[in-house]
């Protein structure tokens, strides 16, 4: 049965994430894009509402939401500001392995404390050599005793400078390349964690997003996620799990893009004539609107997929993809609208295009998920 009339419960989120954006995201957004400080005042109320521990099951007091429920709330935010959003969202991506993974000590002790306060969580995947090819990392994790000594450099590392809570890859048998690596729980008070350096970036400037030391950082075998040897499935099905939101996040950004940009082709005039009544212009804008539908079933599909526990590798990917591929190209013809006065800081337009830009790039870049999409369909 296919339905996509959202609950009450759906349609009262999807508000409460609207009046978010509106009241407390868009006003500070242009202020947290130009500076360096980190949106703790955003956050405080983020984190009242609940949205930065709402994937964490209720049991260990989270909002329990659905990954469709994610995505719905996903859109609204990022279309309030991308990198507060992504602020948000990276929360659940360091919250996702041990939801899916974790003992019910190790969720008692690590996901229950983001209910109580505000805390993030950070997920440590890439390395200066590994990016894309994750499986390639150098990061070690050494059984010493009953403890885990983990050495190694994590870079792009996003919330990494204010986070509390770590999820960190690292390899406990090199020799057996991604079959050998293995995923931790590493608070970020534990001595050797260091915090390098700190990026400054094109786009979604609230994020913070840093390079993570990891010096004979003793951790003890308790905070070994599930066994030694999964850590590069923990990964992948972690990401999995989190695309279908970075798809919903192009959904957000490109709508973002195309409400201004409707606004402005129907009150700008040339010609004697609001530029909206050319059809060029009015056939833009319904491409645009066109692809941020198709864009949001795709997103909408992938979770429902994996909220029912079927096999949706190949439709996050194709979410992801695809949600960030709109909101690179609404943006850009949103800024096309605006005219030179898009190309000017004192409109949304540019901070959109240089947003976007990103959703292509982390959770694996687009052509990563090609690569998925390509390998499914080719057999
Ligand atoms: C702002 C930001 C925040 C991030 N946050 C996090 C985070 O919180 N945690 C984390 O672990 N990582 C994070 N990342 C890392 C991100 O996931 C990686 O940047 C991404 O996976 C790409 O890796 P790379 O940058 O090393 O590029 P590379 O892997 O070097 O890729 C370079 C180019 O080659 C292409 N390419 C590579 N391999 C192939 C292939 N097989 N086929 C076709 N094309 C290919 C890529 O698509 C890309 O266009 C973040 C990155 C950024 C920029």
């Amino acid at each position: 049965m296919i339905s996509f009339v959202l609950t009450e419960e759906q349609l009262a989120l999807q508000n409460t994430a609207r009046e978010f954006a509106l009241k407390e995201m868009r006003p500070v957004a242009a202020k947290y894009d130009q500076g360096h400080e980190f949106p703790w005042d955003v956050m405080k109320k983020a984190f009242e509402v609940g949205f930065l521990y709402s994937s964490i099951e209720s049991e260990y007091g989270g909002g329990g939401l659905s990954l469709l429920d994610t995505a719905i709330i996903s859109e609204e935010l990022a279309a309030g500001c991308a990198g507060l959003f992504t602020t948000m969202m990276v929360n659940s991506l360091a919250q996702t392995p041990i939801i899916l993974f974790g003992t019910h000590e190790q969720k008692k002790k690590f996901l229950t404390p983001f209910s109580q306060e505000l805390s993030f969580g950070a997920f440590c995947l890439t390395e200066p050599q590994a990016g894309s090819d994750a499986g390639n990392m150098l990061s070690t994790a050494k059984k010493v005793g009953s403890d885990y000594i983990i050495n190694g450099t994590k870079c792009f590392i996003s919330n990494g400078g204010v986070a509390r809570t770590h999820v960190v890859f690292a390899n406990t048998d090199p020799e057996k390349g991604i079959r050998g690596m293995s995923a931790f729980i590493v608070q970020a008070d534990t001595p050797g964690v260091s915090v390098g350096k700190v990026e400054d970036k094109m786009g979604q400037r609230a994020s913070n997003t840093v390079e993570l030391v990891f010096e004979d950082v003793k951790v003890p075998q308790e905070n070994l996620l599930g066994k030694e040897g999964i850590g590069f499935m923990i990964a992948m099905k972690t990401l999995d799990k989190a695309r279908p939101s970075v798809g919903a996040a192009g959904v957000g950004v490109a709508r973002a893009a195309l409400d201004y940009a409707i606004e402005y082709a129907n009150s700008r005039e040339q010609f004697g004539k609001p530029i909206s009544a050319f059809q060029h212009i009015a056939f833009k804008l319904a491409d645009m609107a066109t692809e941020v539908n198709a864009a949001r079933l795709l997103v909408w599909h992938a979770a429902w997929l994996i909220d029912n526990k079927q096999k949706a590798s190949k439709e996050a990917a194709m979410a992801k993809a695809y949600g960030s591929d709109v909101a690179m190209r609404t943006t850009v013809e949103a800024l096309q609208i605006y005219g030179g006065y898009g190309y000017m800081k004192d409109y949304p337009m540019e901070k959109l295009v240089r947003d976007a830009k990103l959703l292509q790039i982390y959770e694996g870049t687009n052509e990563i998920q090609r690569l998925v999409i390509s390998k499914e369909i080719l057999g």
